[in-house]
């Protein structure tokens, strides 16, 4: 993909972005957008980081850390969005900003551990199973308080919110209904004062619904990079 490619494809994810928000009278700057740089090249991501984009999401680790490893210094936010396994956490804690897809207390407190101490604490959300997912990851959603809760006070870690990835589906019904549900979830944690801001939620095919149900992070790989290999 060359580069006016590349910025006509933000340029119409940043529209499609400012468009569902005002159609549920929101905000556009209390949604940002997450590119998913997995499986693209450093390059591509400093072509986006010249388009303005400042947060890159990756979900292969040793991907990941090349790409960090030859752009640092460039100002990017970067976010782990891919499971992880205890042998990953201290590489997460270490480069990243962001991790979206804490499922369990051990993780949790091993990215807690191995923050170090001259960083912010890692921004987390809980990844939440709401639509029996694809993928095994996930807490359930009745399981959330009692680890949102365990996890409160670990000092290397912040619980910033929730994630979710829903089963794919064109069904625009059925979208609703699952970030409705991550919603309900994430809005009962703050009735209880957990006093979260975030909500990973929406992909390429299904941003508009999750918009429109209080995402504050859409994660968008294929429509700003192009259909991956
Ligand atoms: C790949 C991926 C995305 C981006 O998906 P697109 O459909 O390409 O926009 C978002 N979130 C997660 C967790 C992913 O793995």
């Amino acid at each position: 993909m060359n580069t006016q490619q590349l910025s006509d494809n933000i340029a119409k994810v940043r529209l499609r972005v400012r468009e569902s928000a005002e159609k549920c009278q929101r905000l556009p700057e209390t949604i940002s957008v997450l590119a998913v740089s997995k499986t693209r090249s450093a390059d591509a991501v400093a072509a986006a980081l010249d388009c303005g984009m400042r947060r890159f999401g990756e979900n292969y680790l040793q991907e990941a850390l090349e790409k960090i490893e030859q752009l640092a210094g460039r100002g990017i936010e970067w976010h782990f969005i891919g499971p992880i396994q205890s042998n990953k956490t201290r590489s997460i804690a270490t480069h990243f900003d962001w991790a979206h897809s804490v499922d369990r207390e051990k993780i949790a407190r091993r990215l807690s551990e191995q923050r170090p101490d001259e960083l912010p604490p890692l921004q987390i959300c809980l990844q939440v199973n709401i639509s029996g997912e694809v993928s095994k990851s996930g807490v359930l959603p009745e399981e959330v308080p009692a680890l949102a809760n365990a996890i409160a006070d670990l000092p290397g870690v912040k619980l910033r919110g929730l994630m979710a990835i829903p089963a794919a589906t064109d069904d625009i019904a059925e979208q609703h209904a699952a970030f409705k549900k991550l919603r309900e979830v994430f809005d009962e944690l703050n009735a209880n004062g957990a006093g979260l801001d975030t909500l990973s939620m929406g992909m390429s095919g299904d941003m508009e619904a999750a918009i429109a149900e209080g995402a504050t992070i859409v994660r968008i790989g294929t429509d700003i990079f192009g259909p991956r290999q």
